[in-house]
């Protein structure tokens, strides 16, 4: 509201530009929230400031304890994803670290999915090994290896459904079984369901906090895929159910001074409305090419959770499927190219590639290609998986009829079956 009296308080413009009288009227509403950006936040007196508390989100005392802009986006995801509490990290990878400096100290032990995302692996080789916490991989697709590998120092396993890369997805109820039975905490790498494809607080979906419900304790989400959904913002989240658990992991967040800038969470906002419409739309583009793949002699093996045959696809049914022929999928697969292909020849194909472009990360609208060294990237090679060399392809939001012709030139070109 203007004021007639804009001078009274000061005698240099600069003062009066910084302290200027005006506010605009409330009530402002639009499609888009406001972005709030702050380090700095006002009380109006020192009393206010000593008793105000940010904890529990009821009010507003530093940029990096939250604004109006972070605190929407984290209840926003929490309805994703059927949580109750979020915090907002600057990227996927700092969700997991965030997870992992919260709840382990010196002398635990962390249990990892051999075909977990390798940052989440090499973290645990680095950091987590410097502080004397200690890690085992165990088989994603053996919950008695599971059981197994679990021990009295064990105090966290980590999930992903499916693993990173070759797509095996675990019978991930069971593994939350093994994990209760034992007291130890679970946190799922949730960001290829996105809270989408299934629900990670609800696994039973009898209703998320209901009576038998089945949820792991911590879901953690590179916002940076789905939820931004432009190849062009890096944040991640880390969600849970129980207020200990999240007060935990918010006062580590604290203390570790992780924040996210507000024309980041601006961005997720602005894309949040649309990822289901998205996730399926990457999701059929990924079924037509993995079909397609699924025609050439060049494949040997298809790894996409939703395709029979494919690694743990009775998992996906039971878990994602459970109205036969509605279940979702993120337009993300592998293929293991024949090993008659040199990795020279498939290296060749992706070059050739004129829509995928080569490069990391997935989940915004450029299709995407990278060959990968499995070899290197596991304790072993995993039975499961047909020799060869094996390709992930991240669909982005072009037609699949373009996507297949462009597979179509570059396989014709690199990969000659003659
Ligand atoms: C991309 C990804 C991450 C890391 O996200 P960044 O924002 O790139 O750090 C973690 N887990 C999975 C499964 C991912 O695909």
């Amino acid at each position: 509201m203007k004021t007639d009296d804009t001078t009274s308080s000061f005698t240099h413009i600069s003062t009066g530009l910084i302290h200027h009288p005006y506010t605009a009227p409330a009530g402002f509403e639009a499609p888009q929230p406001g972005v709030f950006k702050a380090s700095t936040v006002y009380f109006p007196t020192v009393a206010d400031m000593r008793q105000r508390e940010w904890k529990d989100k009821s009010a507003y005392t530093y940029g990096l304890h939250g604004t109006p802009t972070t605190y929407l986006l984290e209840e926003r995801l929490c309805s994703l994803e059927g949580g109750l509490q979020c915090m907002l990290v600057p990227s996927g990878l700092a969700a997991l670290a965030l997870v992992a400096l919260a709840v382990l100290k010196t002398g635990d032990e962390v249990l990892i999915p051999d075909n977990a995302y390798g940052p989440n692996k090499a973290l645990a080789d680095g950091e987590l090994r410097h502080f004397g916490i200690t890690h085992r991989f165990y088989d994603p697709m053996d919950p008695d290896d599971l059981s197994r590998q679990i021990t009295p120092s064990t105090r966290l396993v980590w999930l992903e459904a499916p693993g990173s890369v070759s797509m095996e997805f675990p019978d991930l109820p069971e593994m939350v079984r093994r994990c209760r039975e034992r007291g130890v905490l679970c946190a799922l790498d949730n960001t290829w369901g996105s809270g989408l494809a299934f629900k990670a607080f609800d696994l039973l979906a009898v209703g998320a906090g209901g009576e038998g419900s089945l949820a792991v304790d911590i879901s953690a989400h590179a916002l940076t895929k789905y939820p931004s959904g432009g190849g062009d913002v890096l944040m991640g989240s880390v969600i849970t159910r129980d207020a200990a658990l999240h007060l935990q992991i918010k006062l580590c967040h604290m203390r570790l001074g992780l924040g996210v800038a507000a024309n980041d969470a601006e961005t997720v906002l602005r894309s949040l409305p649309s990822i289901a419409l998205r996730y399926a739309a990457h999701d059929q583009t990924a079924r037509a090419l993995a079909a397609w793949w699924q025609t050439q002699p060049q494949c040997a093996q298809l790894m996409h959770p939703a395709f029979e045959g494919a690694p743990g696809h009775a998992h996906w049914q039971a878990l994602c499927d459970r109205v036969p022929g509605t279940g979702l999928a993120a337009g993300l697969f592998s293929v293991m190219i024949d090993a008659r292909f040199s990795q020279a020849q498939v290296d060749a194909f992706c070059d050739g590639l004129k829509l995928f472009k080569i490069g990391y990360s997935w989940g915004g609208p450029v299709s995407l290609v990278v060959p990968y060294d499995i070899a290197a990237m596991r304790q072993a090679w995993p039975g499961h998986l047909k020799p060869g060399t094996l390709v992930r392809f991240s669909t982005g939001l072009e037609s699949a009829q373009d996507l297949i012709l462009d597979l179509h030139q570059a396989v014709q070109a690199h990969l000659p079956m003659a």
